[in-house]
């Protein structure tokens, strides 16, 4: 099933993140933990791309696993970071061949240690490059892509970044899910600005329910995101009260998903960060005014 056919306004799919576990056992957990979350009837769960090594392959074999044990459709994230264009082609025919109809499709976020995005010699340097050679190479994929209603950390305006994003989509991308934001006022206008610049592909606001006081700061820290001064001072209040802080999170998520879906949204993506407990009650009280 291509993505781009279950995001609609009139029927928004609700979808859910997950990073490659590191062992067999998180894996086996990982897999129960989605039969679990199968009656919210998600439109699709994505797997992140790790910086390197084996938990790529990770990526690889949970997405086909959960395709074939679940019946959920289930997407590869996949990055340029280290890997030349052959090795890219490689791991897109491993995703072709087993039957998986969508990737999403990233520049990827400089290794650890790195401060800048160095691209590897053969390989690019921008997620729309990528997006070109999979349209070029013939591959018959839905592709996605990641946007930011803030503005990515290493671009000097909104407006260039907004430029960038619309180069990507012309390259051929077919919808795009924003980086997490606590604020719908960034995400409305944000959509507001993508369309007066000719963006008409679905736009899936991501949503991360915090469950973690030191989490969300270093999250926030990392991709820039604003934490409005009112979640702030909350948050602040119950850092040390692990179930008030998990009911803060959950209240403040399903408050942001209930308005844009009341603003009509394709979908809504959650990052779980592999915890389903958040993402399955405020799914749940959604289905209910749904
Ligand atoms: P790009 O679209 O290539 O943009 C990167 C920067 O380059 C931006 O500042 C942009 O404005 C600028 N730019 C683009 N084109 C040009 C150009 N032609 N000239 C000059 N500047 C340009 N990371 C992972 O490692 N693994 C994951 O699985 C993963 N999943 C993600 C999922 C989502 C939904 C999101 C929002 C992010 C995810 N990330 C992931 C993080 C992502 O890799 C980083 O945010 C990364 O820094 C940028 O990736 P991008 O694909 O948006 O890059």
């Amino acid at each position: 099933m291509k993505i781009r056919n279950r995001l609609n306004p009139s029927n928004p799919c609700f979808s859910f993140e997950f990073f490659p576990p590191k062992t067999d056992e998180g894996v086996a957990n990982l897999l129960r933990t989605l039969e679990d979350l199968a009656p919210l009837e998600p439109g699709f769960v994505s797997v992140t791309y790790g910086a390197g090594g084996s938990t790529r392959d990770r990526t690889l074999e949970l997405v086909t696993r959960i395709k074939q044990q679940t019946g959920i459709e289930a997407m590869a994230h996949l990055t340029c970071v280290g890997h030349t264009r052959e090795e890219l082609r490689d791991v897109l025919q491993r995703l072709a061949d087993a039957k998986l109809d969508n990737v999403l499709v990233l520049r990827g976020d400089p290794p650890q240690g790195q401060t800048t995005f160095q691209p590897t010699e053969g390989g690019f340097s921008y997620a729309s490059e990528l997006v070109q050679f999979i349209r070029e190479e013939d591959f018959n994929f839905c592709l996605g892509g990641a946007c930011y209603p803030e503005g990515h950390v290493e671009t000097a305006s909104r407006d260039d970044d907004l430029r960038h994003l619309k180069a990507k989509v012309d390259a051929g991308l077919d919808f795009v899910v924003t980086q997490l934001f606590f604020d719908n006022a960034f995400y409305f206008d944000f959509v507001e600005r993508a369309r007066r610049a000719g963006i008409n592909i679905p736009i899936v606001p991501g949503i991360m329910p915090i469950t973690n006081y030191e989490q969300v700061q270093r999250f926030t820290r990392m991709c820039g995101a604003t934490v409005p001064m009112r979640l702030g001072l909350q948050l602040e209040r119950v850092k040390d009260q692990p179930e008030a802080l998990v009911q803060l999170g959950v209240a403040h998520a399903t408050v942001q998903c209930m308005e844009l879906l009341s603003r009509g949204v394709p979908g809504i993506h959650f990052y779980t960060l592999n915890k389903s407990p958040a993402t399955r009650m405020i799914v749940s009280a959604l289905r209910a005014h749904l």
